[in-house]
């Protein structure tokens, strides 16, 4: 018996099939380490963006556990009904102090997921100004930030990755009355960084909101983990902060922090963070325990551990027409073009048992397919020399 419309997907997927497009999941076995049973093996994992190492931290996972004799499983409600919690709370309170040296009057609001958290800050902001907003959006933002452009039913002008000069100019022939600029701070694909300082100056200059997203860089730059505000030493009421807390925080979810009238306005109008049931409290418990190492002396340590890891990797054996983009974050890509290519590499380095990702469009533009190197932490320069000798073995077999 057949179903049309099964059949029609399966053409689909046969399609990109065909294309070297098709997605597959492996599954892990173990906690994300660099060392993890994937499918029953082990392998070495390049592959996580748990950047501290604090993923599978003990005392994180103690604090999950306390959270959940304090809390129970489960939020029971939405925030604005039942479900806010003093560990939301608490959360909230913690993140707005830490992130007080760079915003104005300060409040944090906690989401499920960082994905939310953009819908919510693009939406909520354009719905101030119904038909009255121009969102300005990098050309290589994350996926949740240009689904957030669409949901916000705004005027949306996407300038060029980085261009300072046409954001300049879009925004000097733009009539709109709310002007929002939306950006990532660490690009998740490519690891490069925004010109932050030249685009907030831009944004006091026209009276626009920087909305930053920071979800490769809060924990992990920054002599204390703030971030890109802390790298950039940025302070502005107009800036609009998101950072997730899945990433170097190594458990889940995200938050905005900002002046407090604009979190205020959040709760008021933010669909995607009314119309859902809070996260478990224990989530937000736990998270108490990742911010204190992150700001600890341990957290500096973690870094500079990521910074010695990045510098062994500069240098990296690479052949012609492949292209280390070597980036100042634990993001270190390797563009390899073709999507057949970056497979077939991703497959070499798997028989050495390494496990690096092989990423290709619609994630990153077609033709540029690259094997997304990430680093943590938790990595021993022993574990960077091994990829680096697989690199090595790769480029030369030509
Ligand atoms: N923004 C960026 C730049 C990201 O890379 C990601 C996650 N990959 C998100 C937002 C979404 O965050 P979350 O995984 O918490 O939904």
């Amino acid at each position: 018996m057949t179903f049309p419309l099964i059949d029609q997907l399966q053409q689909e997927i046969a399609r990109l099939d065909a294309l070297g497009l098709r997605r597959r999941r492996r599954t892990a076995e173990t906690a994300c380490a660099p060392q993890v049973r994937v499918d029953g093996r082990r392998v070495l994992s390049f592959n996580s963006n748990d950047y501290l190492g604090l993923a599978a931290d003990a005392r994180i996972a103690a604090a999950l556990q306390e959270g959940v004799r304090l809390y129970g499983a489960g939020s029971g409600a939405s925030h604005l009904v039942s479900g806010h919690s003093r560990a939301h709370e608490q959360l909230e309170e913690r993140l707005a102090d830490f992130l007080a040296p760079h915003l104005v009057q300060p409040r944090a609001l906690y989401f499920s997921t960082g994905y939310m958290a953009n819908l919510a800050v693009l939406t909520a902001l354009a719905s101030s100004a119904p038909n009255e907003t121009e969102i300005f959006s990098d050309a290589l933002n994350h996926a949740s930030i240009i689904d957030a452009t669409r949901l916000a039913r705004a005027k949306v002008t996407v300038y060029p990755h980085a261009d300072v000069a046409a954001l300049a100019a879009a925004l000097a022939a733009s009539t709109a009355q709310q002007k929002i600029v939306v950006t990532d701070s660490v690009f998740s694909m490519d690891g490069d960084l925004a010109p932050l300082p030249a685009l907030l100056a831009l944004c006091e200059q026209h009276g626009a909101w920087l909305v930053v997203d920071d979800a490769h860089g809060f924990g992990v730059l920054g002599e204390h983990g703030r971030g890109a505000l802390e790298h950039f030493n940025l302070r502005s009421p107009q800036l609009v902060y998101m950072g997730t807390l899945g990433k170097a925080a190594g458990v889940s979810g995200a938050f905005v922090a900002a002046h407090e009238t604009v979190i205020d306005w959040l709760v008021q109008r933010a669909r995607p963070y009314i119309y859902t049931t809070a996260s478990p409290p224990a989530l937000a418990h736990a998270l108490l325990t990742s911010l204190d190492i992150i700001a600890s002396r341990e957290g500096q340590q973690r870094r500079a551990q990521l910074e010695l890891l990045r510098h062994q990797l500069q240098g990296m054996p690479v052949r012609a027409g492949w292209h280390h983009l070597a980036s100042e974050t634990p993001i270190q890509p390797l563009v390899i073009g073709s999507n057949a290519d970056v497979l077939a590499a991703a497959q070499a380095l798997d028989a050495q048992g390494l496990w690096v990702s092989a990423i290709r469009a619609p994630t990153v533009p077609a033709g540029t397919a690259r094997l997304r190197i990430t680093l943590s932490a938790a990595h021993t320069t022993e574990d960077v020399a091994r990829l680096l000798a697989a690199l090595q073995e790769l480029a030369a077999a030509a």
